[in-house]
């Protein structure tokens, strides 16, 4: 499988990539992820990443194409399945270049469609565990124990970047820097729409057709 998933924020990529690459062995590469793994661990490229991420903006293209280009190079046969990358039209083309380079050219981008009301209502009320990645929702996925996360007990967070004026702007960025991308690939022949609403099974049934 050699994926993208696009999508606006909260559209459920993460929790689709998850899936899908562990039901497939694809590699699931999330630049958020990794972005988020940088701030922590107060690397250089944390560092410069942190302040955009804060307000909801996107990181330099420089920075986002090297962590993907890197993450790509190493996986194997079973493919990969892109998360948040890409999210302009340069990333798409530098996208395009690195996958000729390395021979491991994309079969579809699937995208998720949300409605913006229902994702400022999935955005707010998401929390995650910082230790173990664990996601929750305060109205689908509640922990057992109100802010303790049930796998490993670890205080949940609210990300910084899904306060409401962060979120907002998010929006704005996707309308506006991310969604021209689509025509990019719609041009290409390869973009796949699906409604991404309903229960994570159903959402997932509905790629598998849509990349089968
Ligand atoms: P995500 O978890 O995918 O919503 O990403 C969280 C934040 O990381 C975004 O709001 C951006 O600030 C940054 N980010 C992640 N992926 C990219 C990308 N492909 N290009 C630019 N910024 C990104």
């Amino acid at each position: 499988m050699r994926i993208v998933l696009f999508g606006p924020p909260g559209a459920g990529k993460g929790t689709q990539a998850s899936l899908l690459s562990e039901k497939s062995g694809a590699g699931h590469i999330s630049t958020g992820d990794a972005l988020r793994e940088a701030v922590a661990n107060q690397t250089e490229v944390g560092l410069k990443a942190k302040s955009y991420m804060d307000k909801g903006e996107l990181v330099p293209d420089e920075v986002v194409i090297a962590i993907a280009k890197d993450k790509l190079a190493s996986t194997g046969d079973a493919g990969y399945i892109l998360d948040g990358f890409p999210r302009t039209v340069a990333q798409a083309e530098a996208l395009d270049k690195a996958l000729e380079e390395l021979g491991k050219p994309l079969e579809a981008v699937v995208n998720l469609q949300v409605d913006d009301d229902e994702l400022v209502r999935r955005l707010s009320g998401r929390r995650v565990c910082p230790n173990c990645g664990e996601p929750y929702h305060l109205e689908s996925k509640a922990p057992k124990v109100e802010g303790k996360c049930d796998v490993c007990g670890t205080d949940l967070v609210h990300r910084s970047d899904d306060q409401p004026e962060a979120i907002r702007n998010r929006l704005k960025v996707y309308s506006e820097k991310t969604s021209p991308v689509l025509g990019y690939y719609e041009n290409r022949g390869i973009l796949r729409n699906i409604p991404a609403v309903g229960s994570i099974q159903d959402i997932y049934g509905r790629i598998i057709q849509a990349v089968s």
